[in-house]
Formats: C-alpha cells, sequence, structure tokens
C-alpha cells in the first residue's frame, strides 16, 4: 500500500520509536535495541522463509498473508509475471500467423544451417521438394535435391541471380533456387515452381528461332535474284537505285536473321561443357583484326584500334563465342565514333576475375540510356544504328555470351567523353 520505500521507512521509524519508547521506560537502551532489532531479523527471516516457499510453488499460487514489504514485493513479481505472460502469448499468436503466412505463399520457403542442414521448411517446400517432419529436419540439402548444379551454384557463394533445375521428385517440372545469406545464421533457400514460364519462355524463342529459320530461305533466293539482277544491268537507270535500295534493305534483314538466330541459340543451348583454353592476347588480336574490316566497310581509315595493357593469361571458354562478343564491341566502338577516334582493347585483373576493356573516345551514351542498352532493339538513335549497318541485338548478344560464362558486361559513358565496355572474366575461367 506504501510502496517499496514508504514501507521501509515506517518499518525503520517503528523500530527507531520502539527502542526510544522501551529504553526511555526501562532505562536500558542497548539491551532495549538489541532485543527489538533481534526480533525485527527473527520476523525478516521468517518471511524470508514464507516468501522463498511462496516461490517454489509458483504459478497459481497467491500470496496474501504477507504484510507490508513482503507483499509488495510478491505483488511486484505477480505483475511482471502476467507481463511476461501476455508478452509471450502475443509472441506465440505473431509466430503462429507467421507460420500460417508463410504457407500460404506459393514459393517453398527452407531455412538453412552454415552447414546447408535443413533447420525449418513451410508447407509449399513440402510439396515442392517432398520433404517430411519426421525425416528430414536436420538432414543436409544436398542428400534431399541431389542435383550437382545446386551443389556447384551454392558452393561458389555468388547468390545474386537465381538457379533454374529440374524438379528432383517431379518429371518435367522446373524449379527456381535462390539463396538468400542471413548474416552469419545460415541461409534462407526460396524455392518457386517455374515451369508455367520455362515453357513460355522457350515456346517464344523457339517461335523466334522457327521465324528467322523460315525467313532466311525466302530472303536468300530474293537477295540473289536482287543480285543478278545488279549483275546484269537487267533493269533500266531509273530502276538501278530502286534495286539497290531493295538490295540494301534485304541485307539488312539477312543480318538481322543472323542476329536473331545467334541470340535463340545462346538463349536455348547449354553453354558448352568441355570449353577451349586459349590466350586473352589471341582474343583481343582477332577482334583488332576484325574491327579494322569494319573501318574499312564504314570508311573509318583515320580510326586508330590497339592492343593496349594485355596481362598474359589464358581463358577458358568458347573461343567463337567471346570472339564474337569482342567483336560486337570494338565493332561498335569503330561504327559510333568519328573517324580518326582512338580505340584501345586491354585486359587486365580486377581482384581475382578478369576484365577486357573496349574504350573509345567517340560520342559517348548519355546516363539515362545505359540501363536499356543491353535490351533487344534499343538504340540510343535509330537512323544512326541503322545507317551504319546495326541491327539493335549487338549488345544483348554480348551480355548473353558473358552470362553463359559466369561474367557480366559493365558499361561507363559520358556525352563527349567516349565509352568503356568491360568484359568481366570470373576467376574460375582463368588459368593462373
Ligand atoms: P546496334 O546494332 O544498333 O549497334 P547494339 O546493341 O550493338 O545495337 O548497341 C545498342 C546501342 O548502343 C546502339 O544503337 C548505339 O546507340 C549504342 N552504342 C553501342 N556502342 C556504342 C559506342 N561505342 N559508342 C556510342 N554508342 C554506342
Amino acid at each position: 500500500m506504501y510502496g517499496y520505500f514508504g514501507t521501509t521507512i515506517i518499518q525503520a521509524g517503528l523500530l527507531v520509536a520502539g527502542i526510544l519508547t522501551f529504553g526511555q521506560l526501562t532505562g536500558f537502551w542497548i539491551e532495549t535495541a538489541l532485543v527489538l532489532i533481534s526480533g525485527a531479523l527473527v520476523i525478516s527471516v521468517w518471511r524470508r522463509n514464507q516468501m522463498y516457499r511462496w516461490l517454489e510453488k509458483r504459478p497459481g499460487q497467491e500470496m496474501t498473508q504477507v504484510p507490508g514489504l513482503w507483499l509488495d514485493m510478491t505483488q511486484r513479481i505477480q505483475k511482471r509475471e502476467s507481463e511476461i505472460a501476455a508478452e509471450r502469448d502475443s509472441v506465440h499468436q505473431l509466430l503462429a500467423n507467421l507460420h500460417q503466412s508463410l504457407a500460404s505463399l506459393d514459393a517453398g520457403l527452407i531455412h538453412l544451417s552454415l552447414d546447408w542442414r535443413i533447420n525449418w521448411w513451410n508447407q509449399p517446400a513440402s510439396r515442392l521438394l517432398g520433404l517430411r517432419e519426421s525425416f528430414d529436419k536436420d538432414a543436409s540439402l544436398f542428400n534431399l535435391v541431389r542435383t550437382p548444379e545446386l551443389y556447384t551454384y551454392v558452393k561458389t557463394g555468388k547468390y545474386d541471380l537465381p538457379i533454374t533445375l529440374p524438379s528432383p521428385i517431379t518429371s518435367g517440372k522446373m524449379l527456381e533456387y535462390t539463396v538468400c545469406s542471413i548474416d552469419k545464421t545460415g541461409f534462407l533457400l526460396v524455392v518457386r515452381d517455374v515451369t508455367r514460364f520455362t515453357r513460355l519462355e522457350r515456346m517464344r524463342s523457339d517461335f523466334i528461332a522457327n521465324v528467322s529459320h523460315e525467313l532466311k530461305t525466302p530472303l536468300t533466293v530474293i537477295t540473289g535474284y536482287l543480285e543478278t539482277i545488279i549483275d546484269n544491268d537487267l533493269v533500266s537507270d531509273a530502276g538501278v537505285r530502286a534495286v539497290g535500295q531493295a538490295f540494301k534493305q534485304a541485307d539488312r534483314m539477312n543480318s538481322l536473321i543472323k542476329d536473331l538466330l545467334i541470340l535463340s541459340q545462346l538463349e536455348t543451348t547449354a553453354p558448352d561443357a568441355t570449353p577451349q583454353e586459349f590466350q586473352v592476347q589471341d582474343l583481343i588480336q582477332y577482334a583488332i583484326q576484325d574491327a579494322d574490316e569494319v573501318k574499312r566497310a564504314v570508311q573509318k581509315q583515320q580510326t586508330q584500334i590497339v592492343m593496349a595493357d594485355c596481362a598474359p593469361k589464358t581463358i577458358r571458354g568458347d573461343w567463337n563465342e567471346l570472339s564474337s562478343a569482342l567483336t560486337n564491341l570494338t565493332a561498335n566502338a569503330v561504327r559510333y565514333s568519328h573517324d580518326g577516334a582512338q580505340i584501345a582493347v586491354s585486359f587486365n585483373l580486377r581482384g581475382e576475375d578478369g576484365v577486357i576493356t573496349v574504350k573509345d573516345d567517340g560520342p559517348g551514351i548519355s546516363t539515362e540510356h545505359l540501363p536499356r542498352l543491353t535490351e533487344r532493339f534499343y538504340r540510343v538513335d535509330n537512323s544512326h544504328s541503322r545507317e551504319t549497318g546495326g541491327t539493335g541485338l549487338g549488345l544483348a548478344i554480348v551480355k548473353h555470351i558473358l552470362y553463359r560464362h559466369g561474367g557480366t558486361l559493365e558499361i561507363q559513358s559520358k556525352v563527349g567523353q567516349g565509352s568503356e565496355f568491360r568484359c568481366v572474366i570470373p576467376a574460375d575461367r582463368l588459368i593462373h
């Protein structure tokens, strides 16, 4: 009723008043003080024992007989206990809600320890991977999903992009795995059924490949006839220009079909399982020779293309693909820069990774275009791209080739200050 301090002061006051009164009456001050203090101590020990027994019997026992200070202390303990119980109930409720929400997701979630053992999973994960409550807790992820590609992906430690693999339990189903690292305590594996999406993607690229293929034959025939007309002077003066234009457009269509077929092949076929090994220097030399031909074709004879630094390294990869990627970049540098531009191709190490850079002092590209440059058919200046024989697919092809090698394309450019295209080749593709 008086609180801890109030009760303590009252009790101390009573003790002092008792000592003063009885000391005055009897004249034995020390004896009186000793008797009363001992009495207070005995009562205190007795109450303490009472409280100790009460604490032992907790919870569910009310403590009503203890007066004063002790009552106040027990009431405080009871209040704290009921607060903790309320907090615990709300946390339980929150957890139950969270479990329910996670179960209603269409993605499977699996919490894994640092050594890839399964701690916890939601219902969709059981459905997608066939996890069983009584068997699979603490099992290694790789015992359940016996796909070497998943093991390799997980061990690389690079989880920026998800990996799509066939389902380990249902044939024909495709699953996408995404790993999220949880601050040194483990990992969260997100599994999604992407069968429908993969099928649509496949249909889309098959459609593009088929259309391109079907267009190729009639176009070859048309080009052949146009060539015959031009070569044999089969049209009058007025018709020469028209046939010449038709031939130019047919040629453009041929390039477009060729690039579409390359892109669809890159999308639909698996990367070469047995890559070749070759010198970076040879790759750069090849791209420079090719760019020299582009120089002649687009009449930019004053343009200079040189090999700058080149660390002597061997790359493990697909020569045809990587040379085509680099050729695309050097050809772009020639086509989009002025006659007399300076173009440098180099290879350097960045940490363990290798970086092939194509740098020009051409017109540059303004910042708003940079994130979209690798999209199919995205061009900064449509008319200039067409004039110089561009299809709008070059950088999309480059990005895809690098992706198949585990690498990335970085673009840095400023209007008026030239452009830098960097092909990052991951360390596991370099022979040290
Ligand atoms: P395209 O076949 O049109 O060249 P790309 O995909 O190769 O298609 O390039 C996309 C666009 O990026 C080009 O249309 C051009 O506007 C721009 N571009 C590419 N390389 C350069 C460069 N070195 N300098 C300036 N602009 C460039």
